[in-house]
């Protein structure tokens, strides 16, 4: 178990530390109980899956990747749907989740600045750091998040917060439950049971991702790709990717990597209602991966017996590598400076576009043989 970093005896957030009691113990106590002694309706079951999907996609589409890292514009329908189904969520509200998230992640891991650092523990990241009005969340003021406050729905559900949530949480699963007559299996699954899961499937974000799972683009913070993990969350297990590439609307960046929420935002540009989708150049993703191959390779290197040999493959490789990235650097300057002078004819087009494609497969190749390289030394 981890011991906390960091000693603070701050004072008690009431307004979270009742909720999360009620909802936590409405959970364990009377939805096993009434499941035993009356039983659910399909219905409730499947009202549950469908809210679960919704509110935590708010989160995910809606918060998370829109709100906080502005990935993508979304139509006002849509960021409608976000700002009710994420209230109903009951995340806080689209400011203060995205003003503690931007500090997240420009403070990562940092004791003292980052409002959910991994650094102090796994309860204190998963839901410690809400309990209690620690001061590293004093840092969250509205601040870093001035380009929302100029979203209507932004303010408006800022300003009418607590009745949306309530009357959501309240009005839809009750009058599911008149509509399906079964009105308590409704309020305890499609309500409290919802509420809770949704909770803490975000929260191992920040807790259990933190601290579990892969790190194939950066070993610069506690950020992993965890695959489980992204199956709970609609994609926000590729935790890793999304640290160093924040601006990238995708987190599971490979095409067969499990993130419904790339999907949903995909799809929802096909209509109409996402456009401006930011996506990070293969190329720098190839980068990202190739250099922590390099940093790996380095390290298995000095515990290795044949050292001499490796080292000069290796540096080798590494020269090749320095060498793609000028040339990469040098085809970007260039696009840019003629993209300024529109003098961009076809065949210097094309040719220079061939010459990316290559430049990523070579990336890619070395990718392969440090992949190699890394499995020898292990053996060796
Ligand atoms: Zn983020
Ligand atoms: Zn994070």
């Amino acid at each position: 178990m981890n011991t906390p970093v960091k000693k603070e005896h701050a004072p008690i957030n009431w307004p979270a530390a009742i909720m999360f009691t009620i909802t936590t113990l409405v959970t364990v106590i009377a939805v096993p109980w009434y499941g035993i002694s009356a039983g659910y309706s399909t219905a409730a079951w499947v009202a549950f899956l469908v809210l679960t999907i919704l509110t935590e996609l708010a989160i995910t589409a809606g918060y998370h990747r829109l709100w906080s890292h502005n990935t993508y514009k979304a139509h006002w329908s849509l960021r409608l749907f976000y700002a009710l189904f994420g209230a109903m969520a009951l995340q806080n509200t689209v400011l203060d989740w995205c003003s503690g998230h931007r500090t997240h992640h420009r403070h990562v891991d940092d004791v003292d600045k980052d409002p959910y650092s991994a650094k102090r523990g796994l309860w204190f990241s998963h839901m410690g750091w809400m309990l209690r009005n620690y001061e590293s969340s004093a840092s969250i003021t509205f601040d870093n998040v001035k380009n929302l406050q100029k979203d209507p729905i932004v303010m408006w559900q800022y300003k009418y917060y607590l009745p949306i949530a309530l009357g959501l949480n309240i009005a839809i699963p009750a009058a599911l439950g008149v509509i399906f007559n079964d009105f308590w299996g409704m309020i305890l699954l499609a309500g409290f049971l919802r509420i809770v899961t949704a909770h803490h499937f975000t929260f191992f974000i920040n807790s259990i991702v933190h601290k579990w799972g892969k790190q194939p683009y950066t070993d610069e913070n506690t950020a992993r790709d965890n695959a489980l993990f992204a199956i709970l969350t609609h994609g926000e297990g590729y935790h890793n990717f999304h640290h160093i590439f924040q601006n990238d609307y995708r987190n599971g960046v490979r095409w067969w990597q499990y993130d419904p929420t790339k999907w949903f935002i995909a799809v929802a540009s096909w209509f109409g209602l996402a456009t401006d989708l930011k996506r990070v150049s293969n190329f720098r993703i190839q980068r990202a991966k190739v250099q922590m191959q390099f940093k790996r390779a380095q390290e298995k290197l000095s515990q290795s017996s044949q050292t001499e040999k490796w080292a000069e493959l290796l540096e080798k490789e590494y020269e090749q590598f320095t060498k793609m990235l000028s040339e990469w650097t040098e085809l970007q300057a260039g696009k840019y400076q003629e993209a300024r002078q529109n003098l961009l004819d076809k065949w210097e087009n094309a040719s220079v576009r061939t010459r990316y494609k290559e430049l990523e497969y070579s990336l890619k190749m070395q990718q392969k043989r440090l992949q190699l390289m890394i499995t020898e030394f292990a053996a060796a």
